[in-house]
């Protein structure tokens, strides 16, 4: 492709159609005419500068994790580990996959799970792999959170915990470009995959960045969410100073968490977050678009994957426990050297139980992502091509509905929420939400022939 066309097509593609995820990677390239700015509805989105000509010579198709001309997961996993690994369906090729948590310093404490994220970064850096350390941090100024390099484990453990939060990382690449040395950096899925398709086409980056540290994600949310929490603490969005979105809860399952709101004059911590308004992240408040056309739930291009093990087993721990799943064979042997010196404890577990730590995640992107994907090819919609097919008729109508209400949840949550801003009233908010809400709660109602066929399959098990 001419490349004096790429900018343009990115353009009328990824980005008019919604799919931009903000990560910034096209603003990285020469003459890209592309700037990261928030949207009206608090999300980090790539727009044409107009102070640059959109037919900049800028190579950013191949570069961008949602266009149709990047490579997809499975090429750049079986680039990176395919000699050495074993190709998983769901979790790309695996080394090996654990659940367990941080048994030293404080890791654990002021993580949002196991601690495993920060643990790993400041190995790294204890065993002279890398320089520096790429992660999100909070922020002084205009935004809550940004990427930002750590050069110390003190610095490190100041960026722990988990950060619902738009970012993007085309300033941080700047500083890389500018100092030299080695780097980890952490970040979501498609994050991630942005970081390989820039490396395979940046010599720079490709020698300075030396791990990649996956998250496993459900979905990303615009800033609005930390204000939906702020404001229904009596803590108005313009003097929302600092939010824990992981705030952990003793004596309560690891999902019972809270949120810790810091405004000038206070900090809070609100009750359970499952008791306030708008914790159900299958309602899908505040989310990208993009993030329902992703297939990739653990970070599948990472050299390692920490996510939280949603698993009966280990949910019950307040104190919180991470699934790990290992690309890398040099983490694989830090990883075995601190479980035989007990700073780790992880227990091996199949990759069958990382898949079912995330099953929602996974039946969101695989069944639901086929349906949403038929539904933009009914309507003639550009999408980007996925590793998942489109189709509908394998869900029943009931299950079609709930993910056309998913969309329409994501969908409307941005519009209410602005409408509230503008009357100073959270309650709008939720008077907006609250009929789709219940629609798409009806959903999940059992009817009364299902209960009785239930009950007859029950006892007929039983006989
Ligand atoms: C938007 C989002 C969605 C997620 N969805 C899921 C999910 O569906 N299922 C699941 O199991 N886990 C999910 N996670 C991951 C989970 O919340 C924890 O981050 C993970 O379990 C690591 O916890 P930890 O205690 O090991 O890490 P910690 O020790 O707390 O370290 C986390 C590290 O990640 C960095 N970080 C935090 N937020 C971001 C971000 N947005 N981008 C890049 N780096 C960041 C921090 O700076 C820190 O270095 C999600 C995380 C995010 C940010």
């Amino acid at each position: 492709m001419n490349s004096i066309t790429e900018s343009k097509k990115l353009n009328d593609t990824v980005i008019k159609g919604g799919y931009c995820i903000g990560c910034g990677i096209c603003a990285t390239v020469k003459n890209s005419p592309f700037e990261i700015k928030f949207d009206n509805y608090s999300k980090l989105q790539a727009k044409v500068d107009e102070n640059r000509v959109i037919e900049a010579d800028a190579k950013v198709l191949n570069l961008c994790p949602f266009s149709n001309e990047s490579k997809n997961e499975d090429e750049i996993g079986e680039e990176l580990f395919g000699k050495t690994n074993i190709k998983h369906d769901k979790l790309g090729y695996i080394d090996s996959t654990f659940a367990g948590y941080v048994n030293e310093h404080e890791f654990r404490d002021k993580g949002s799970s196991g601690g495993m994220g920060s643990w790993i970064l400041s190995e790294l850096l204890n065993s002279n792999l890398v320089d520096g350390i790429i992660h999100v941090k909070p922020s002084e100024g205009n935004v809550l959170f940004k990427y930002t390099i750590s050069h110390t484990i003190e610095e490190v453990s100041e960026g722990s915990s988990s950060r619902y939060y738009p970012i993007e990382m085309a300033e941080v690449i700047g500083l890389i470009r500018e100092n030299s040395g080695r780097y980890a950096i952490v970040g979501l899925p498609c994050f991630i995959k942005s970081i390989r398709l820039l490396a395979s086409q940046d010599t720079v980056i490709n020698e300075r960045i030396k791990f990649c540290v996956g998250l496993v994600c459900g979905h990303l949310k615009s800033a609005h969410f930390a204000s939906m929490w702020g404001w229904q603490q009596g803590v108005h969005p313009d003097k929302l100073e600092n939010i824990n979105f992981r705030q952990k809860l003793d004596n309560n399952n690891a999902s019972k968490y809270a949120v810790k709101i810091s405004s000038e004059d206070k900090d809070i911590i609100s009750p359970p977050v499952s008791e306030l308004y708008g914790a159900n992240w299958g309602w899908g408040f505040f989310k990208y678009q993009a993030c329902d056309y992703c297939d990739d739930v653990v970070g599948e291009t990472a050299d390692i994957s920490i996510g939280d093990a949603w698993l009966p087993e280990y949910v019950s721990d307040s104190k919180g426990t991470n699934v790990v799943v290992i690309r890398n064979k040099m983490i694989s042997n830090l990883i075995q050297k601190a479980r035989i010196d007990k700073r780790l404890h992880f227990d091996e577990i199949t990759a069958e139980k990382v898949v079912q730590s995330q099953s929602s995640g996974f039946n969101h992107r695989r069944e639901g992502l086929a349906y949403r994907l038929h539904l933009k090819d009914k309507n003639d919609e550009w999408r980007p091509n996925k590793r998942v097919q489109p189709s509908s008729n394998h869900l029943s109508k009931k299950l079609q509905l709930r993910q056309e209400l998913r969309m329409d949840l994501a969908n409307q949550s941005h519009i209410a929420f602005q409408e509230a801003l503008k009357i100073g009233e959270f309650s709008e908010f939720k008077k907006k939400m609250d009929p789709i809400v219940k629609d798409y709660e009806e959903t999940y109602k059992i009817t009364l022939v299902r209960k009785v066929v239930n009950h007859v399959k029950k006892i007929l098990n039983q006989i």
